[in-house]
């Protein structure tokens, strides 16, 4: 009588491990799909590859804002106090450094989670990024979408956003996924990847 072989030399519990270690790898890779979907950059920047970006060496770091987005935050300061709207301006130019720590905020460090971007990864490392908060009167700094000190009917969080897009900021409250509300950022059209690549926008780059 012919034996098989093949089905001797696989019991049932050896099966069974074998779809049970399948089945933990497919959900390993399941997750690393979502981690790296859920990440805010855009998709091109996750999944392209670098064919066409010339990639600088020894670029120093960025050390200050961007001359341009100095001079909107002005403007914007200026527009939002002519509204009616003191606000505060609580981060520009973040180090790489500084972005790392912020990231090890609620997960290596304790507190919670503040931000989903690494050091390199952020347009604040590039001096393209500021972030707001309103200020009332008596000097109180709020992160209040509703508040309405100006009392136009209007949310003054919102009033800022309208005037900082007139002047050309892109808002991190559109972002899909992780909305940023206090988030105002000039691209220029330059992605992270290019940026980290060394690609810097011209001192005279229009917004
Ligand atoms: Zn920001």
């Amino acid at each position: 009588m012919k034996t098989n072989y093949s089905y001797a030399r696989q019991s049932a519990p050896a099966l069974a491990r074998k779809a049970k270690k399948r089945s933990i790898f497919l959900l390993a890779l399941m997750a690393a799909a979502g981690i790296l979907l859920l990440r805010p950059l855009p998709l091109a920047d996750k999944l392209l590859p670098d064919w066409g970006i010339e990639s600088k060496k020894n670029v120093p770091p960025v050390d200050k804002l961007h001359p341009v987005v100095a001079a909107k935050q002005a403007e914007l300061e200026a527009a939002a106090r002519k509204a009616g709207i003191p606000i505060l301006i609580t981060d520009g130019l973040r180090t790489v450094e500084e972005q790392n720590a912020l990231y090890r905020k609620g997960r290596e460090d304790g507190g919670s989670v503040v931000t989903q971007v690494q050091g390199g990864d952020s347009y604040h490392n590039y001096g393209l990024a500021v972030d707001f908060a309103l200020k009332t009167k008596d000097g109180k700094v709020l992160w209040d979408l509703k508040y309405d000190g100006n009392r136009n009917g209007k949310a003054d969080w919102m009033e800022v956003v309208a005037l900082a897009k007139g002047l050309g900021f892109s808002w991190g409250g559109d972002w899909s996924g992780f909305p940023d509300y206090p988030h105002l950022q000039m691209d220029f059209g330059y992605s992270i990847r290019e940026l980290k690549r060394g690609a810097r926008p011209p001192e005279t780059a229009s917004p």
